[in-house]
This record gives C-alpha cells, structure tokens and sequence, in this order.
C-alpha cells in the first residue's frame, strides 16, 4: 500500500464519520436492532450437505437469535458402503437431526429416496411448500451444475420454486408469499458453463468450533461414507475425540479460506480483519430471487465490520 492510498483510505474513513455524525438517520440500523427477523432456509439433496456449504452461516444467524432450518430432498438411503434402505434412511435422520440440534437450528429430511432424486412437480412442490411455511428471507441452495444429479435436481427443483413462492394459483394448501426471497447458491469448485461468483463472503472463524460439533454428528457421512468413496478410511481414527481433531484440522472437509474470495472478504471486513481470516462460507446471489443493493446485504447479513 502507498502512501496516497493510504492518504485516500484516512479521507474515505473521515467523509464516512463525517457522514454518520451529520446524517444519523441515513446509518442503517441492523434488521435485528430493528426488531425484525431474518429467517433463513437452506436445501441440501443429502442430510449432509447443507452442514457442509452453510453450516458456519447458520450458526452464526442461530447465535444472533435468527431462525434457519435445513432441508435435505432425499433421505440418504444409498450413500453407505455397507447400510442401506430404511435401517441408513433412519440413521441420516438422527444424525441430521442432531447436528442441527449442536448449532440450534431445525432439520427436516425429506422421505424421497437418496440417487433417485428428479426435478418432479411433486418435489417442486415440496419446495415451495417449505420456504413459504418457513417465510423465508432466504434460501439457500446448489447451483443446477454439479457431478452428482441429487445436487443438481436440487439446484433446479429450488430454482423453479424461486418465482412460483409468490403465486397463489400454485400449491393452494400453503399461502403464498408476499415478495420473493433472496435466493444464494452454495460456492463450489465447478468452472463451466460459468465458475461460482463469490458475492457474499462470510468468516466463520468465530463458530469454526460449532460447524465442526455440526459435521462430527454426521458420523456415517464424515467418518465412514465418504473418506470410504476416496479410499480414505484407514486415516479416521477410531477414537472419537480423535477422529473429531482429524475433522477439523486434517480432512477435506474443512479447507481454509479459497484465495479467490480474499477480495470480497476484504471488502466485508477491511484489509486488516480479512487477512486473519481462517475460514469462511461464501455464497453467490443468483438472479432469480429478490435482488440487494449494498445496504441491504449488511442489513441481512449483519455480521460484517467494514462499511
Ligand atoms: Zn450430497
């Protein structure tokens, strides 16, 4: 940094407090302080998946007294190397229910069978059925480009709801919504036809602890499942307190922060705050659901410190 940027950051910082002293009505109180809530729904296609891609967010909003729940479409019945059917499909239920009970936030799984999963009108309607009775500010969900077709179904099953919460000929059984959500795609590492634009970047430094309580009850996911699909098992320690330290330090599962999202974490955070970040969720606004201007992202993700 020289020293005419540095010249140019102390006038932006001078004119911003000049600004909050004479225009106090113009500062954006949070939608907290405001008495409002943000209720946020995020959709998986395993009971798994949310935990992975928003887990951090959601015990971030939990923790501020915010309502989010997580839905999973298919009840993961298939994804096991030596269980499967009801006995697995029970089993995910409980460990998803549990992980969400460690960060306080509900999780719903949805009985449609795990590798079967199709963007059918029915599941459609399951999903606007869940963000309209959830009223939902915000809705979570996969982008519809992916390597496994649950997770792409579930991207198109949420974008095909994403305009249909609000018309009321559709799903009578369930009231409509007044306006549309704001709908987020979970980041990913997928480059065509276009890479994942990390619009909102948020550092779960502060509840890396809680997303890390949140996986571990996910034992036939993190600790059997998948290091089984990458020829990983032997490196799982059996103990669980040993096993809960591979989680968080030695797995794939928690990498530390993408360098591709620094710029908007600096952005959100200031250069200082955001270069000690360890990790972070990031999450790209997709253009079917209600757009935001700058001051409304902060106010319905208030957890950023630079303005
Ligand atoms: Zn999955």
């Amino acid at each position: 940094m020289n020293s005419h940027h540095l010249k140019l950051i102390q006038l932006r910082r001078k004119i911003t407090l000049a600004l909050l002293l004479v225009l106090p009505t113009v500062a954006i109180p949070s939608l907290h302080a405001q008495g409002k809530s943000i209720r946020v729904i995020a959709f998986g296609a395993h009971p798994d998946d949310c935990d992975l891609g928003a887990g951090g967010l959601a015990a971030k909003y939990a923790a501020a007294g915010y309502k989010v729940k997580f839905v999973s479409l298919t009840n993961g019945d298939a994804g096991h190397q030596s269980m499967g059917g009801t006995e697995l499909a029970n089993r995910r239920r409980a460990e998803a229910s549990e992980a969400g009970r460690r960060i306080g936030i509900e999780y719903e799984v949805l009985d449609n069978h795990d590798g079967q999963l199709l963007p059918s009108l029915v599941v459609r309607e399951q999903v606007i059925r869940e963000i309209r009775q959830w009223k939902a500010d915000i809705v979570i969900a996969p982008r519809p480009n992916d390597y496994h077709p649950d997770h792409r179904y579930t991207g198109i099953l949420v974008q095909d709801a994403s305009y249909m919460v609000i018309v009321p000929d559709v799903v009578k059984d369930t009231p409509p919504l007044s306006s549309n959500p704001v709908f987020l795609y979970y980041a990913d590492r997928f480059k065509k036809p276009q890479p994942f634009q990390p619009d909102i970047v948020v550092s779960i430094d502060d509840v890396f602890d809680k997303k890390v309580d949140m996986l571990d009850a996910q034992v036939s996911q993190f600790y059997e499942w998948l290091p089984w699909t990458m020829h990983a098992l032997d490196q799982v320690p059996q103990d669980p307190a040993a096993r809960k330290k591979w989680l968080a330090n030695d797995s794939i599962f928690l990498p530390k922060v993408n360098p591709a999202w620094r710029k908007a974490l600096e952005k959100y955070y200031g250069p200082t705050a955001a270069a000690k970040i360890q990790h972070a969720e990031a999450f790209e606004i997709t253009e079917y659901g209600r757009q935001l201007t700058e001051r409304e992202i902060r106010a319905l993700f208030p957890f950023f410190s630079a303005k």
